[in-house]
């Protein structure tokens, strides 16, 4: 039964899931509430994705240093060891749940977990560790015009300035296991968080910096943020909204069936287009 008021609140991945195709977030948003709207059935895609090997070593990293964030904050007992024997247990546990457990490699998934941590940990780590914590892997929401947008940040410090008299700058982390598919948008995640940032901690937008961290090569890429451009992703925040509400009505996500996108869509059994563009001549 679908519920009349349910709304689809804006997110960077929500955004991302339309860009790529718009019933794709159709399919995300009705499976997520439970309710049956799919045009075959297929139980496994309809309550259970399964976890490929890439998502199981990011999902591990992230909760790893989470842990060791956590930890560090508490002023508990940390460090690389102990950041990936944590990697380690999650990713047996994981593997131990997963329905295609017999095709991962347990040893090969724990060496390039372990791997992504030592270069955090040699790389990226001694310049954090001296930054003033604000906060770690929280969800937020903030309000757009009424609309409601949500961010889930891996990291918030206060960085220091070298010049003695000028102020702290707002400084956002994302992790990042692997690079950007060709469907992602990382500027437009970073800036995501620099709106909510704005609202929440910083008014003055020259303090704020988002980066993403590639704990594959340590590398931190830093976005420039703008008051012209936290408008205009405003003003595209309010515009996808209203696009996307009331979601009760498939025509509002139009297919762009393409081999690419629907060989890899967790919706492909619920959705007859995809199947279609899947399906031999
Ligand atoms: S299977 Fe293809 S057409 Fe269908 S929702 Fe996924 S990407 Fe879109």
């Amino acid at each position: 039964m679908v519920d009349p008021n349910a709304t689809i609140d804006w997110s960077y991945s929500n955004a991302q899931l339309y860009a790529s195709c718009p019933r794709s977030l159709f399919f995300h948003f009705w499976q997520r509430t439970g309710t049956e709207i799919a045009e075959s059935t297929d139980d496994n895609i309809l309550h259970g994705i399964s976890q490929s090997a890439g998502s199981i070593i990011g999902s591990a990293i992230h909760h790893a240093l989470a842990d060791h964030i956590q930890r560090w904050v508490q002023n508990e007992r940390t460090g690389l060891r102990q950041t990936q024997s944590t990697a380690e247990s999650y990713i047996g546990k994981a593997v131990s749940q997963s329905s295609e457990s017999e095709s991962l490699d347990l040893d090969s998934l724990s060496n390039t977990t372990d791997t992504h941590i030592e270069t955090f940990f040699k790389t990226v780590w001694p310049s954090l560790h001296s930054q003033r914590y604000i906060l770690h892997e929280e969800t937020h929401s903030f309000d757009v015009s009424g609309n409601t947008v949500w961010v889930r940040p891996d990291l918030c410090v206060r960085e220091s300035s070298p010049e003695e008299q000028a102020a702290d700058t707002f400084v956002i982390y994302d992790w990042k296991s692997r690079q950007p598919s060709t469907f992602e948008d990382q500027s437009l995640q970073l800036c995501v968080y620099a709106l909510w940032a704005n609202k929440t901690f910083e008014p003055d937008v020259e303090r704020i910096s988002p980066r993403i961290v590639f704990t594959q090569n340590g590398r931190i890429e830093r976005q420039d943020v703008s008051v012209e451009g936290l408008a205009q992703l405003e003003t595209r925040i309010i515009t996808q909204s209203t696009e996307w509400n009331p979601p009760d009505q498939r025509s509002r996500f139009p297919t762009e069936a393409a081999h690419e996108k629907c060989s890899t869509c967790a919706y492909l059994s619920s959705c007859g287009d995809g199947q279609k563009q899947m399906s031999p001549e």
